[in-house]
């Protein structure tokens, strides 16, 4: 890992580039507009950004209407698509130290996460969907003797991604690996506070050998870019990430157009049920990692804590002293733990938050209202509130920032009830020794991942989604080719 020092001189060099990629090649917004790329650990500019809009939208999706429509990636042969995306992947690590700046000065991610998860997650991620391509296989479905009915999976054609800021490379390589590797041509809008990675991404895509037009990025506000990209009459399918609210108005945009499938990652409040036989070290060191993690601006953060009765005065000791762990300071200094929050909005929101838990009679505990200064960045605390319960409104609501709810619970059965309570259903941890309780506890969770004894932890071999109001669908794992592939079945009368 490089110093301090070595990450700050590197950043002075980085070349920033905030044009739209349509083509294969970087190019203004049509309209020449611009708005302004904002470094929040310093409210500095760092580069303007083209405002993508309805005529590069047109634009984009019929350059990769035009690529797909060749067959110049779609029909290629697919060892042949698998080596240039491994190629691709080889070039996100030659330049990973970049790519780890890049987020880091966009967003206010902490460069040690950008260097020890987001990087390596995301090059497996190239890697392993590549190696997908040529081991996918169709079905013959069992018609009997005197007819043969072959099941193809084939490519949909046009996919628009939209994505959110909290993990720039992560959830743009999510979405445009499994879609690319299907043989799909991609339109991707990727968050206006987050641009800059998915840009470089694309022009490294054109180093590889991935044929013009089958990634193109649009950096663009969500209500101009993204609209027009999900109200597009030529994108077959949508996939997204990104907030409950903004998800559901894509389904309500594929209804208005052309029904075009959606597929959402959204929102959560997820819990953590702490039960009397954890390893309580570890239980404690996991909650305060689950929601300070990334400044707590993580769709898994366990924002709500479960601690069962007996044993939540020493587990609250054990996590006031994990917690000390998170200090906010300048994401480019590797031994810093937490960054900025990504804009002023979202410490407003967090603030916001922290009052309304005091107000609703929650007791800080740990950390509290920000002390922001202008001008030296949008930094908030971690904080832990104790004395909750789920009727308060900072419990219910996803806040995506660095607050703890603390509850308490008697019976596994009531845990089960209180974790349940909420209309998200993304992810869950459970702290438990008895493997029994474990199994019995994670079947009951309604959501789409549970974590025992651990958190947020999954290679790209696992899925990653949710359910109710956290959406459908799956990024990563073989499900994720799901999403992009159409199954056609071709019978034969023989
Ligand atoms: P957001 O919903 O505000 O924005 C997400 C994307 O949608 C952005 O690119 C934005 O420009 C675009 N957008 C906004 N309005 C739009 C519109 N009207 N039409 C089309 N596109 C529009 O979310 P965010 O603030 O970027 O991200 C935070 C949210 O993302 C949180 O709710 C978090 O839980 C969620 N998230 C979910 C997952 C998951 O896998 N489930 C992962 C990461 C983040």
């Amino acid at each position: 890992m490089k110093s301090y020092s070595e990450w700050k001189a590197l950043s002075e060099t980085l070349k920033l580039q905030g044009q739209a990629y349509i083509n294969g090649q970087f190019q203004p917004a049509i309209s020449g507009e611009t708005f302004p790329s904002i470094n929040p650990a310093t409210e500095q500019l760092l580069v303007d950004v083209a405002s993508c809009d309805t005529a590069d939208v047109d634009l984009a999706v019929a350059s990769a209407r035009s690529a797909f429509k060749s067959g110049v990636w779609a029909e290629m042969h697919p060892r042949q698509r698998k080596q240039i995306m491994l190629k691709w992947a080889d070039l996100i690590e030659a330049h990973q130290d970049e790519f780890a700046l890049l987020d880091t000065l966009d967003m206010g991610k902490s460069i040690s996460e950008m260097v020890n998860i987001d990087m390596p997650d995301a090059i497996d991620c190239y890697r392993w969907t590549a190696e997908s391509i040529d081991k996918v296989y169709g079905e013959i479905a069992p018609t009997g003797n005197d007819t043969l009915a072959m099941i193809h999976h084939e490519p949909v054609g046009v996919v628009g991604a939209i994505t959110p800021w909290n993990y720039p490379m992560l959830m743009v390589s999510w979405k445009i690996a499994p879609a690319i590797a299907a043989g799909n041509s991609v339109v991707l809008k990727p968050s206006e506070k987050s641009p800059l990675s998915a840009l470089r991404l694309a022009e490294l895509a054109t180093e590889a050998g991935i044929p013009d037009g089958v990634l193109n990025v649009l950096p663009g506000f969500g209500h101009t870019a993204g609209k027009a990209l999900a109200l597009h009459m030529d994108v077959n399918v949508l996939a997204f990430t990104g907030s409950t609210r903004v998800a559901g108005m894509l389904m309500g945009y594929a209804g208005e157009s052309n029904m075009k499938r959606v597929w959402l990652e959204a929102g959560g409040k997820s819990p953590n049920l702490v039960f009397v036989d954890c390893d309580i070290e570890k239980a404690a060191a996991g909650a305060a990692n689950a929601i300070f993690g990334n400044q707590g601006e993580v769709c898994i953060a366990c924002s709500r804590l479960y601690v069962e009765k007996s044993i939540k005065q020493e587990f609250i000791a054990a996590l006031l002293e994990s917690a000390k762990r998170f200090q906010p300071g300048d994401p480019l200094d590797p031994a810093t733990t937490m960054g900025p929050m990504v804009d002023g909005t979202q410490l407003a929101t967090v603030e916001r938050y922290i009052r309304s838990a005091q107000e609703e009679g929650g007791d800080v505990i740990f950390g509290g209202l920000p002390d922001y200064k202008e001008g030296e960045g949008f930094f908030a605390k971690p904080t832990i509130v104790d004395n909750a319960n789920n009727d308060m409104t900072f419990v219910k609501e996803e806040i995506f920032g660095p607050v703890l709810a603390v509850c308490e619970f008697e019976t596994e059965a009531e845990a089960i009830e209180l974790a349940n309570d909420s209309e998200y259903g993304l992810g869950a941890a459970v702290w438990t020794q008895d493997i029994s309780r474990a199994h019995r506890v994670s079947r009951k969770i309604e959501s789409g991942m549970v974590w025992v004894n651990t958190w947020g932890e999954g290679d790209s071999t696992v899925p990653f989604g949710g359910v109710k109001a956290s959406g459908n669908g799956r990024d990563k794992s073989l499900h994720a080719l799901e999403k992009y592939t159409d199954v056609k079945n071709v019978l034969i009368r023989l």
